[in-house]
């Protein structure tokens, strides 16, 4: 069994407890790393270095250029492990190996840009009407930010915190999630290498209820950065108010796709399968709505549950697997039981709705891609997260129903657009409710574009030049000559 230290100053330690939890491999079921369990004490250290680093040490004395050639000089490091950390990942996560390939290599790109970024960030001279007064506005970083990561994506949405922070010049306290905290500490090692002053980066692994909470009660951490679920970004809110801190919180999805009838029917069909079945549909943005014209919805149904069929499922470090397990015990017993809330509310179930038998299978946590047609939009099935390889078809008659059924969710991460009309591309993203809307595509994301939510997928964007805004005060200057 693999026994990992936390990172905290540039130093590996042992929690400060001594303890200590597993983290399990998907595919196998079975325990493979021993995962330090942090409590506020190790949080209080981890601050204490982040703090010390940004206002007496060597990190806040460094100029933008070189904080950003340290951020190109990690991504040269993560370009050269790629395959390393991928298949960490892939072990702690369950992920396919190809979905995890293209994150990492992603994540070097958003290093590239936020490196490059770090010293184009200005502040401006204000011309103001008072005589002998030179007025100015300074971009300062933020402070110590506290990164709150999730199990789905753990390297990425840790990253597109981490590259914009440094690059404005904040320190860091990064905590993953307890059940994919391996990849997290990986790359600390590669914060070391590239030659980060200690207390820039540090890791702390646990559980939310302590490291979480200390996190964001924490008066010297400045921000918090969140991605995860609802239950714990309203804590997170709750903490944060007692010492004002800036929060960005990215959370869940109940993100439709609606396909007019003068779609591109097999694209159409591809983007749905994508959009759900990427990583057994553990993703914010899955498209676990399908809203599709009456016109075309039988025809609709059958080529998507005739391609879903053939959806191979197994080993996740495959490159020829399709579908790879669900990252937990516990998501796949939550999965099964939201398919038992479908099949009792009437939904019909088309396709899959059980854990999957099959022997490529072994003793890992899979679920067979489902299928729920005939989904009315006021069933639970069509309005909570279910985080997993389940979707629910829902007909509709005209344009004007097709944007209040996507609208009528509390979530508005994002949506999808399939349509060969020029009008409903351009309408359709004005009407949606949502943080970003695909048009006949989906999933799409690049370091340039922002990516966040409205509504209960929270707030803030991650991404694109506007990220750096998030881990940046202004502050004006007065001088009077
Ligand atoms: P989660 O909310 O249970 O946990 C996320 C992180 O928060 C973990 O590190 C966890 O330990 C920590 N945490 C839990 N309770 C906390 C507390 N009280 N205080 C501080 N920290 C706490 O979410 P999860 O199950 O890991 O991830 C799945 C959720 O994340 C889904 O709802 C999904 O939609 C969402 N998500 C959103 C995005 C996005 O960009 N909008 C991306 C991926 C996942």
């Amino acid at each position: 069994m693999k026994k990992y230290q936390v990172f905290i100053g540039n130093a590996w330690k042992d929690s400060a407890s001594g303890e200590s939890f597993q983290s399990y491999n998907p595919f196998t079921g079975d325990p493979w790393a021993e995962i330090p369990k942090c409590d506020a004490r190790d949080v209080d250290e981890a601050v204490e270095a982040a703090h010390d680093a940004l206002y007496h040490g060597a990190w806040g004395k460094l100029s933008a250029t070189e904080r950003g050639a340290l951020l190109r000089k990690l991504g040269d490091l993560v370009a050269r492990d790629a395959d390393s950390l991928t298949a960490v990942e892939v072990r702690d996560n369950g992920k396919l190996r190809a979905e995890i390939e293209g994150q990492v290599r992603g994540i070097s790109q958003w290093l590239y840009f936020y490196g490059g970024l770090a010293d184009k960030i200005n502040g401006s001279v204000i011309p103001i009407n008072k005589p002998n007064t030179f007025t100015y506005t300074l971009r300062e970083p933020v402070g110590v930010v506290a990164a709150i990561v999730p199990w789905n994506s753990p390297l990425m949405l840790m990253v597109w915190k981490l590259a914009p922070a440094l690059a404005a010049g904040c320190t860091m306290v990064i905590k993953p999630s307890e059940h994919t905290s391996a990849s997290a500490l990986e790359f600390a090692a590669l914060v070391r290498e590239a030659g980060f002053p200690e207390g820039v980066v540090n890791v702390v692994t646990g559980f939310g209820q302590d490291v979480g909470d200390r996190l964001t009660t924490h008066p010297k951490v400045a921000k918090v950065a969140f991605t995860g679920g609802e239950t714990a970004g309203q804590k997170i809110m709750e903490n944060a108010a007692a010492t004002f801190k800036r929060l960005t919180l990215e959370l869940g999805g109940k993100s439709a796709q609606i396909v007019f009838p003068d779609a591109d029917l097999d694209a159409a069909v591809s983007g749905g399968i994508a959009g759900i079945f990427a990583a057994t549909g553990q993703t914010c943005i899955a498209g676990s709505r399908l809203l599709v014209h009456e016109s075309i919805y039988e025809a609709y149904l059958d080529k998507f549950v005739a391609s879903a069929k053939t959806a191979r499922m197994g080993d996740p470090m495959e490159m020829a697997t399709q579908v790879g397990p669900v990252t937990t015990q516990p998501q796949l017993d939550r999965i099964v039981s939201y398919i038992e809330i479908a099949k009792s509310e009437g939904a019909r179930c088309v396709l899959g709705g059980a854990p999957a038998q099959r022997p490529e299978c072994g003793n890992g946590w899979f679920v067979e891609p489902t299928v729920f047609a005939d989904v009315r939009n006021d069933m639970r099935i069509a309005q909570e997260e279910v985080f997993g390889p389940v979707v629910s078809l829902i007909s509709f008659r005209d344009d004007e129903e097709a944007y209040e059924i996507a609208n009528d969710t509390d979530y508005g991460l994002a949506a999808g657009v399939w349509t060969s009309s020029i009008k409903r591309a351009t309408v359709a993203p004005k009407r949606l409710r949502a943080g970003t809307v695909w048009v006949n595509t989906y999933r799409a994301a690049s370091f340039l574009m922002p990516f966040g939510g409205v509504k209960a997928s929270g707030f803030g964007r991650e991404n694109g030049i506007e990220a750096i805004d998030q881990y940046l005060e202004t502050k004006s200057v007065w001088l009077s000559y």
